[in-house]
């Protein structure tokens, strides 16, 4: 039996998907969640999630897949994808205007 490609995983010490997007769940310290590109509370200085496996995570997070799609082939790729996406939909925090 033929197997496919191998799955995407995640690229440890990249995080961009913790950063770049806004996010509207409650956040240890950010009740109303985090804005579009500023680190999420609950990553820790080497990039891993304190709340990994706690009921408190983000479902947006737990449902977050790793593919090359989204994470391109660098933390920077990353980056640039996961912050064009957020600008196509509904930002959670609309930019000031001033
Ligand atoms: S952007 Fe992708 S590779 Fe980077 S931490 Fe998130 S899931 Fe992992
Ligand atoms: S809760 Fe964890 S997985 Fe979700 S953005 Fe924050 S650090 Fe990343």
């Amino acid at each position: 039996m033929e197997s496919g490609p191998p799955a995407f995983e995640c690229r440890p010490g990249c995080a961009a998907c913790c950063i770049a997007p806004s996010i509207s769940s409650a956040l240890p310290g950010m009740g109303s969640g985090k804005a579009a590109g500023i680190p999420c509370p609950a990553l820790t200085p080497d990039l891993l999630c304190l709340l990994y496996g706690r009921q408190e995570r983000p479902k947006v997070c737990s449902s977050f897949k790793a593919s090359r799609e989204t994470c391109g082939s660098s933390r920077e790729e990353a980056m640039a994808i996961l912050e064009a996406l957020e600008a196509a939909t509904a930002p959670a925090f609309p930019k000031s205007s001033s």
